[in-house]
């Protein structure tokens, strides 16, 4: 059986008429640049991640690097996150001049590991930046007690989390401000590139409207060194639409997960992902251990089921890296990882048939 690793388009079907609708009215408005579709999603995304402002901006990255400016850390900081996510946590830092300096994730959850965050701060230290990684919140109690006993920032990555849950209480609310990416695979994702910042603090909010659209709150008048990095209003308008099935959408994803446990628990020697807080959870991505990841990996791709490695190399050991000077063994739980992980095919849409397909294909091969 033929299984895709993400089919997006049945989502996209199921908002195309309502997109056609409001791209009618974006053609007669021709007010293509921060039209009031893009205001209108913001204050949609904000109360939706109860939030008092959300800002909408070109990208997740942008909106890690913009969060990171306005909060006026720079060359000479250093920004302490997690060795086993996705690069453009550290190329934030890194694009602002600051440094970025990581941590090990816990080997149970692939979270970044509280344990080690005391040790990781130094007086050159201005911010942390928890990642949501695969749709999960990090252990935001104790990372805000941290940071308040050092007088650092908080900045959660949930560019992995739209939806997600921490004791009850949605990711991207839990710490200073917020980055969300709106890339198309993502939990709620545009039809092109896009993000947004969300964030409690009046004036970070500010700047960062101005930040994002060239340090000009008001035409032609340019208080900051800004940048152009505006959501678009066409996407701006897809993303109403879609935040509307973003719950129902996530519950989609937690079906399939349950399903996968069900078929899985105790096959070989696969390790599947353990929550804490199993409603809070809104898996971006199913990931499985184990130490025959690679043949595991080459027999579902034989039998057409798309599976992908979410990261094959932890930050530290990235090329474009190479002037740090982090090696081999300096996070060994994120590098164990990286030899063992493998994400599964996960959507909303995703049939019964389709997650039995792919459990039996697993199970085959331990057989
Ligand atoms: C996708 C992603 C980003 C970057 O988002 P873009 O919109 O692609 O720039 C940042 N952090 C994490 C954890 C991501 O998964």
């Amino acid at each position: 059986m033929n299984v895709p690793f993400l089919d997006l388009k049945a989502a996209s079907a199921e908002v195309a008429d309502e997109v056609a609708d409001v791209w009618q009215t974006i053609v007669e408005d021709s007010n293509f640049i921060l039209g009031h579709q893009v205001e209108m999603f913001e204050k949609e995304f904000a109360a939706y991640c109860d939030c008092r402002h959300a800002i909408g901006v070109a990208s997740g990255l942008d909106a890690l690097k913009l969060i990171l400016r306005a909060m006026d850390i720079g060359a000479g900081d250093e920004v302490v996150t997690v060795a086993n996510s996705f690069i453009a946590t550290a190329l934030a830092v890194s694009s602002v001049g600051a440094q970025p300096v990581l941590v090990d994730m816990d080997d149970t959850d692939f979270l970044i590991d509280v344990q080690l965050l005391e040790a990781a701060i130094t007086p050159r230290t201005k911010a942390i930046i928890p990642v949501h990684l695969y749709g999960q919140s990090a252990a935001m109690d104790p990372i805000m007690a941290v940071a308040r006993q050092h007088g650092l920032k908080v900045i959660e990555d949930a560019a992995q989390a739209h939806g997600a849950l921490y004791n009850g209480r949605k990711c991207g609310s839990l710490g200073d401000a917020a980055a969300f990416s709106f890339y198309p695979g993502k939990n709620l994702g545009a039809f092109g590139d896009g993000g947004a910042v969300t964030t409690n603090d009046d004036a970070l909010a500010e700047k960062l409207l101005s930040l994002r659209n060239y340090g000009s709150p008001r035409r032609y008048h340019h208080e900051l060194l800004g940048e152009n990095s505006r959501l678009d209003t066409v996407q701006a308008a897809v993303l109403s639409a879609k935040l509307k099935h973003l719950d129902r959408w996530n519950a989609g994803r937690r079906r399939v997960v349950e399903q996968y446990a069900a078929g899985l628990s105790g096959v070989g020697d696969l390790r599947l992902p353990r929550s804490d807080d199993p409603a809070g959870h809104v898996h971006h991505l199913y990931v499985i251990r184990s130490a025959r990841r690679d043949g595991l990996k080459a027999h579902l791709e034989s039998q057409g089921i798309g599976c992908i490695i979410h990261y094959p190399i932890p930050i530290h050991l990235q090329e474009a890296y190479a002037f740090m000077d982090w090696k081999e063994g300096d996070f060994p739980a994120a590098e164990q990882a990286a030899k063992e992980i493998l994400s599964l095919p996960i959507f909303p849409t995703m049939t019964e048939e389709q997650v039995g397909g792919v459990v039996d294909a697993v199970r085959a091969f331990f057989d």
